[in-house]
């Protein structure tokens, strides 16, 4: 097993790992560190969710940039404002023995101006959602000409969300001479067009099977009609005490009205959707990571890449539409080799996309029954 010293990594960078209790690369930090600490390179790095894949940009970028000088020399994107904040910190904590670094997140729903006067007092480091960022370069409010690397987080997402034009235009403002690197769970075909377009001859890695979801994953389905989905939610809930899990339905309606019943009945539950305040939503995260709230109702946009580690059970109250929208919910579970379950409620009409998962994820469901008994919360 290699160690984080062997990569190629200063001291300063070491001394925070050692804080943060690392003791050693994920399999995507080990390949692709040496890579990005080496001579200038694109590189598509494929890997699944919770792999690490923020060290295994963040770490050479803060050692690559100039901590000297206040330029802006990165922009990661990165498809959501949580993930943006959560990117941030994490480098944040990277960078605590590196003098001078700074890093601000850039995001829709917070003040344009605060945040364009942020990166004026000098941020070597800017993370942005596409959204924003295209605003605030349209509005002249930041200069993203001379920056040296450029990291697309998580692209394959933000290609579902569809943020395709958006990212052509940042990168149109980019200089031709800058590194990209393109960290994706999967390669759809939108996310290799992207790579021909905008990367020169790069570096590719590829952490465990293409498209297939952790191991550490159970997957398990409930069979009820339609009517009874909030029933066995409920019962699911009651009969799991320690639950700690992420509930996903299909809209911000459902979303919303799931979440009302459940702490109608009783239960610590939060919604997290698109239709909330920044605020809010801040809130019903900072909850959550507390475990104040111990099931989050969310839907796929405003649960994109939540890091929030010993996530006991995934929900899926509906199914989503695609199946590797299925395998970023489940990836929500299971982390750093811990082990977790993904449930979903499904009607009897619903069972040809449970095969079709089946397939594609390499693993079986485990058909189970909604346990019946004593109801806690009723
Ligand atoms: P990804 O972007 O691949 O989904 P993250 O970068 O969010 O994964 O990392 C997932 C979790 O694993 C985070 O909590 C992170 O702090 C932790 N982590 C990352 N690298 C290591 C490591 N080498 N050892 C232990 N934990 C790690
Ligand atoms: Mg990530």
């Amino acid at each position: 097993m290699s160690t984080f010293e062997a990569l190629g990594l200063e001291e300063t960078l070491l001394q925070a790992i050692a804080d943060l209790g690392f003791t050693a690369p994920s399999e995507v930090q080990e390949k692709a560190i040496p890579i990005l600490l080496g001579s200038e390179t694109d590189l598509v790095a494929l890997a699944q969710t919770g792999t690490g894949k923020t060290a295994a940009f963040g770490f050479p970028m803060i050692q690559k940039i100039d901590a000297g000088s206040r330029r802006t020399q990165g922009l990661i994107i990165s498809p959501t404002r949580e993930l943006c904040l959560q990117i941030t910190n994490e480098l944040k904590l990277y960078s605590k023995y590196v003098k001078g670094f700074n890093t601000v997140a850039i995001y829709g729903g917070a003040s344009i101006t605060d945040q364009a006067r942020q990166i004026k007092k000098g941020a070597q480091v800017v993370v942005a959602t596409p959204g924003r960022m295209k605003d605030m370069i349209n509005r002249g409010m930041v200069d993203i000409t001379q920056i040296d690397y450029c990291v697309l987080d998580e692209a394959d997402e933000m290609l579902n969300m569809g943020f395709y034009e958006d990212i052509k235009d940042i990168l149109s403002n980019t200089p031709e001479e800058k590194s990209t690197w393109l960290f994706s769970a999967t390669m759809p075909k939108e996310v290799a067009a992207i790579a021909k377009k905008f990367m020169a001859k790069p570096q590719e890695i590829t952490v465990g099977a293409k498209n297939s979801g952790a191991s550490t994953v159970a997957h398990e389905y409930y069979m009820v009609s339609g009517r009874d989905r909030y029933p066995a939610l409920k019962r699911l809930a009651d009969a799991n005490p320690g639950i700690f899990s992420v509930v996903f339905c299909r809209t911000k309606r459902d979303t919303q009205k799931v979440a009302e019943k459940l702490i109608e009945d009783g239960y610590n539950a939060g919604a997290l959707h698109g239709d909330l305040s920044q605020n809010q939503r801040d809130l019903i995260m900072n909850a959550f990571r507390k475990k104040q709230i111990s099931m989050l109702v969310a839907t796929d946009v405003a649960a994109r890449g939540i890091d929030v580690d010993d996530i006991t059970h995934v929900i899926n109250y509906q199914l989503p539409d695609d199946i590797e929208t299925y395998n970023h919910r489940s990836g929500r579970t299971g982390r750093a080799g811990k082990s977790g379950i993904s449930m979903v409620i499904v009607t009897k009409s619903e069972m040809r996309r449970i095969h079709a998962i089946e397939r594609i994820i390499k693993q079986k469901f485990a058909q189970k029954k909604i346990p019946t008994g004593i109801e806690i919360c009723e």
